[in-house]
């Protein structure tokens, strides 16, 4: 067998690519390199010609995304000295935060609505020793306290206004390319803060910008880290499409939201940080937004699960609702090829998962071989 060496995360594999030194210590946990994959089942239940790929993101090292990002964060905090991160989160950037911050032997504080985030995302953050606050707020609060606590106290903010975020997570659209052998013609993301449509964005832009040689004149998202060519665009790019949930769907309002609400708790949130980004995006792209419902949204995350075998968390499900409603009505016309992101993993939200399923009641039987067989012979009837 050839020798293949080893894979050890997405700064090493894109160095080049990433504003880090040749002595920078990384902070990675073999995050990146995730499974895109064809959906076989639920393309032909629409009755459209299109090829759907999904990005299984929930595969990464703490079950979301958000590790991409956080690698380059905790890398570079490590790298400029701090001691400490911080940041708010609805569950996963705080589950990435404290793994990434347990692995650099710093601490991280981490904000988080009470009562409004999923079990394993907390369960992520108290095992791998975060100091956790939960806070009598929305997301939209917490993020509002990091800013201010941050002015006056030793942490380095790890939400996505930290730039090198964005620039972890433009690597995903890297590995798309490198898999498809080109841009998809869409791109569909579930919008929360906005940083991850914004990231792809700036991904997919560098990457076909011309010849490999890279532009180094700052592009307007990032602040001068990106190698984003500006105007001189020369490949193929998706169109960016980002679905929010309809009870925290400032995009669609065209302004914030206060209250926001919804079953999929990763994207509850109604001022998001990456706003003016997102609708430079939008435009950039041609691409648009959309919001689903929140039934819409679990009927996706059951379809997915059920047909395809792949189990995402509500939120992540949202791409896939959209893209299927766009695809059926023809604004995401035949013959499209169409990447939808699936953010994190369903294990992050059992109960939700559970709840979905009382129309499939368990069975109780005795230990005993005939109620089993019964049982089974019943099922396949
Ligand atoms: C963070 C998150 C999102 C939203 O990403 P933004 O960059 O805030 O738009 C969506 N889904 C999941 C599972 C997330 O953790």
């Amino acid at each position: 067998m050839p020798f293949r060496p080893r894979y050890t995360g997405l700064i090493d594999k894109y160095r080049d690519r990433l504003p880090v030194h040749d002595d920078t210590r990384v902070i990675s946990l073999g995050e990146g390199n995730t499974p895109l994959i064809r959906l076989n089942n639920i393309p032909r239940e629409t009755g459209k010609a299109v090829d759907i790929y999904v990005k299984y993101e929930g595969l990464n090292p703490t079950g979301s995304f958000k590790d991409r990002g956080m690698t380059m964060a905790v890398t570079k905090a490590v790298e400029e000295g701090s001691r400490a991160v911080i940041c708010a989160s609805t569950g996963n950037t705080s589950a990435s935060a404290a793994a990434y911050a347990a692995r650099a032997g710093i601490t991280a504080f981490v904000l988080i609505p009470e009562g409004k985030i999923a079990l394993g995302k907390l369960a992520q953050a108290m095992i791998h020793g975060a100091v956790v606050l939960q806070i009598r707020g929305n997301f939209d609060a917490g993020m509002q306290l990091v800013k201010e606590v941050a002015e006056h106290a030793p942490v380095t903010i790890v939400n996505s206004i930290n730039p090198y975020r964005l620039q972890g997570q433009k690597t995903a659209a890297f590995e798309i390319i490198e898999e498809l052998g080109r841009a998809p013609d869409y791109h569909c993301l579930p919008v929360g803060n906005a940083g991850n449509i914004t990231a792809h964005w700036i991904g997919y832009c560098e990457y076909s910008s011309a010849s490999g040689d890279h532009v180094t004149e700052a592009c307007s998202f990032c602040q001068g880290h990106c190698m984003y060519a500006g105007g001189a665009i020369v490949g193929n790019r998706p169109k960016m499409i980002g679905y929010q949930a309809a009870g925290a769907a400032p995009f669609m309002r065209g302004a914030m939201v206060d209250n926001p609400e919804t079953v999929a708790t990763a994207i509850r949130i109604g001022h998001p940080q990456s706003w003016d980004y997102a609708w430079k995006v939008k435009q950039e792209s041609g691409g648009w937004f959309d919001e689903c419902s929140d039934e819409e949204i679990l009927a996706a995350q059951k379809l997915l699960s059920g047909k395809e075998g792949i189990f995402c968390e509500p939120a992540s499900a949202t791409s896939l609702a959209g893209a299927l409603r766009d695809i059926k009505s023809g604004r995401i016309p035949e013959g499209s090829s169409i990447v939808c992101t699936l953010t994190g993993h369903g294990l992050k939200d059992p109960d939700t998962a559970i709840k979905q399923c009382t129309a499939q009641p368990m069975l109780t039987v005795d230990a005993e071989l005939e109620p089993v067989r019964a049982a089974i012979v019943g099922a396949l009837s």
